[in-house]
């Protein structure tokens, strides 16, 4: 930790306190309170590469890349440099600029399904979006989520959803009228029979399915047998759109995200997180016909002040061109080393166990059975995690502070990370073990 740093550490305990007093809850998005793991959320000073240092000087091997941005690692040079030299020619400018257009023009080389891009601020925005733009499209009002998948806080997207709604217990949130949730029919995740009925019923209404193309947010669940093809078909035999969540999946599970995995063409896409290198940038796109009528082209309504912004498309681009195939390999490596790390140390506690994947997105079930659905997820024997967590951060591996959200590695774990997670996993998976069922 530099000196400068170093002047201005409090304490996590001490921050924590002084953040209660003007910010709810102490945090800006409530996963990062550890409410359903306990104790006092560590606030971060600094990163490098797999590491984080804390406000108390602890370094951590971080598992969570700031919830998936951070592919590379922290402070990348070759971002770094990117966002200094944007930041010293201006900081906004509310005007076109080429980076936009650069930006734009490598999402669409990546993602064959998308041929237009709009640039907004965060995932929630982008899929906030992307229904207005269905509904204005298709003329139709219902939207098809799926139970545990979580599309950011959007008030019609927010019922049944993963991340922090499920790590909090929420079955859906004040706030939330019940005209801005009753066009939205929610389904289990990977049950196309439960879809064909929806469709028998409203079909002629059904504006979108919006999906993650794998999903991340209650636990790392891929599509299993055919679904996102099921849902590609049931769509366009109704005339309705399918929207594919690709804010977690983009640009990290592949140079494509999820596209590259199976194939299977949306007609809209969300992206977020890797793309945004860090900074608060997002997107939407897809067909042409369907994103031009987006105003200005057409009479759909979508605008930002910020959107485009030059330091964040900076950040965005020399992330996106640092991110090639011997970054995908180490990815996917990383993930399957991880993987069979935290397999290993849970069998040899006899700890009841499923690390699963969806492609290198991964997370830690307590329980035997495969898991496809949410009621699955919620079934694990969840009260394990929390020891688990503990034991982990205290031997200086930092994962994600719930059990229903995915691990995510970076390109930037090396060997000695590794040592670091291999050491200390065994006394997680002890604490695992050793965890008692709450009464
Ligand atoms: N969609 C998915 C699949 C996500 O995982 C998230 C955030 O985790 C979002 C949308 C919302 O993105 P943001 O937090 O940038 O609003």
């Amino acid at each position: 930790m530099t000196p400068e740093v170093q002047a201005h550490v409090r304490g996590s305990a001490a921050l924590f306190d002084r953040a209660k007093a003007v910010i709810p809850g102490g945090v800006n998005s409530p996963v990062r309170a550890f409410n359903s793991v306990g104790g006092t959320p560590r606030f971060m000073v600094s990163g490098l590469g797999a590491y984080l240092w804390d406000a108390d000087d602890n370094r951590y091997v971080d598992l969570v890349a700031s919830w998936g941005p951070m592919i590379l690692g922290h402070a990348h040079p070759a971002v770094v440099e990117a966002v200094r030299s944007a930041a010293t020619t201006g900081l906004s400018f509310g005007t076109p600029t080429a980076g936009e257009i650069d930006l734009a023009e490598e999402i669409v080389r990546r993602v064959e399904p998308v041929s237009r891009v709009r640039l907004v601020n965060s995932g929630t925005e982008a899929t906030m979006s992307a229904i207005r733009l269905a509904r204005g499209f298709t003329g139709r009002k219902r939207i098809i989520k799926f139970a545990g998948c979580y599309h950011g806080h959007v008030d019609a997207l927010l019922a049944e959803a993963g991340s922090g709604v499920a790590t909090l217990g929420l079955p859906t949130t004040p706030g939330v009228t019940g005209a801005q949730a009753e066009d939205t029919l929610v389904l289990p995740y990977n049950d196309l029979d439960a879809v064909r009925a929806a469709f028998a019923e409203h079909g002629p209404s059904i504006a979108a399915v919006i999906t993650e193309a794998a999903a991340g947010n209650m636990g790392a669940i891929a599509p299993v047998g055919g679904f996102n093809a099921g849902l590609r078909e049931i769509t366009a035999e109704h005339g309705a759109l399918l929207i594919m969540d690709e804010v977690m999946t983009g640009f990290r599970v592949s140079a494509s995200g999820w596209f590259g995995v199976d194939g299977v063409a949306g007609d809209l896409y969300t992206f977020g997180k890797v793309m945004s290198g860090g900074l608060p940038a997002a997107a939407f796109g897809g067909r042409a016909d369907i994103m031009d009528h987006l105003a200005p082209a057409g009479p759909v309504y979508q605008a930002g002040t910020l959107s485009g912004n030059p330091v964040a498309v900076a950040a965005g681009l020399a992330t996106l061109r640092a991110a090639d195939e011997s970054v995908y390999r180490a990815l996917d490596d990383n993930a399957a080393r991880l993987g069979s790390l935290l397999g290993g140390a849970l069998s040899a506690a006899g700890v009841a166990h499923r690390v699963q994947t969806a492609g290198n997105l991964l997370s830690v079930f307590f329980t035997e059975d495969l898991v496809t659905d949410y009621a699955a997820a919620k079934a694990a024997q969840t009260w394990r995690f929390p020891a688990f967590f503990h034991a982990l951060l205290d031997h200086g591996v930092y994962p994600p502070p719930s059990a229903f959200e995915a691990w995510f590695v970076s390109a930037a774990l090396d060997d000695a990370a590794f040592e670091q997670i291999a050491a200390a996993l065994p006394k997680a998976a002890a604490a695992a073990a050793a965890a008692k069922e709450p009464a």
